[in-house]
């Protein structure tokens, strides 16, 4: 946000997008001057406070949340214009100095902390591969939007419904064998 003050300040929700079944942005009214990969804390009175990564910075903010448990289910009740408390940005972000040719290596809700790194490195002009693990084709989280960043972008899902079939550290250990990278990102 502007200024960080530690104090979570209560923002509206803009907009509510349902990622996957599972998975939900919450675009957030706010300021949130932040770096890919650091994240918030957000707040429910009286439930608890958790940490999220943030996948939108700048003139506003977003979390990118999976249904789980107590804090997730109550933040899944919330619509458009309900309020949440948000402090933050926190954390390091990712190093990217010196780094010409890289890969990024997620999956699941895991995209989530990468989506930012993808698009920062692209804008920046890097040779990127990014590879995109999911259980089905449904739960694959951020698909075009990776699409849109990576200069390859490999999919891999449990059941081989889309792309193929495996783990995303199948698909780094074959690339690893072919391609040198100056960084591999998880
Ligand atoms: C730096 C950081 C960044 C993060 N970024 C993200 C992000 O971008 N997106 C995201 O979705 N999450 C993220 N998380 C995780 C997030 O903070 C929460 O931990 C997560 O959403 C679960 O919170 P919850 O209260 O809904 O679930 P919890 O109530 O904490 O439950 C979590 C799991 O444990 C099980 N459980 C709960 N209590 C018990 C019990 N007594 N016995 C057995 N099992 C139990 C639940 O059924 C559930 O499966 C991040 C965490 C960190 C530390």
């Amino acid at each position: 946000m502007g200024e960080n003050t530690g104090q979570p300040k209560i923002v509206a929700i803009k907009r509510i997008v349902q990622e996957t079944p599972r998975i939900k942005s919450f675009y957030l009214d706010c300021v949130m001057n932040a770096l890919p990969g650091q994240f918030a804390m957000a707040w429910l009175p009286g439930i608890d406070e958790k940490p999220f990564t943030l996948t939108a910075a700048g003139k506003e903010g977003a979390i990118t949340v999976q249904e789980k448990g107590k804090f997730t289910k109550k933040l899944f009740e919330l619509r458009e214009g309900s309020k949440v408390g948000i402090r933050g940005p926190y954390g390091n972000g990712f190093d990217i100095k010196g780094v010409k040719h890289a890969c990024i290596v997620a999956g699941g809700c895991g995209v989530a902390p990468i989506l930012l790194l993808a698009e920062q490195l692209s804008k920046q002009g890097i040779e990127l591969a990014v590879i995109n693990g999911a259980k089905t084709a449904k739960e694959c989280l951020f698909r075009e939007r990776l699409g849109k960043a990576a200069g390859n972008l490999y999919i891999t899902t449990d059941d081989g419904s889309l792309g193929e079939r495996g783990f995303a550290t199948d698909v780094l250990q074959k690339l690893l064998e072919k391609e040198k990278f100056d960084c591999v990102y998880g």
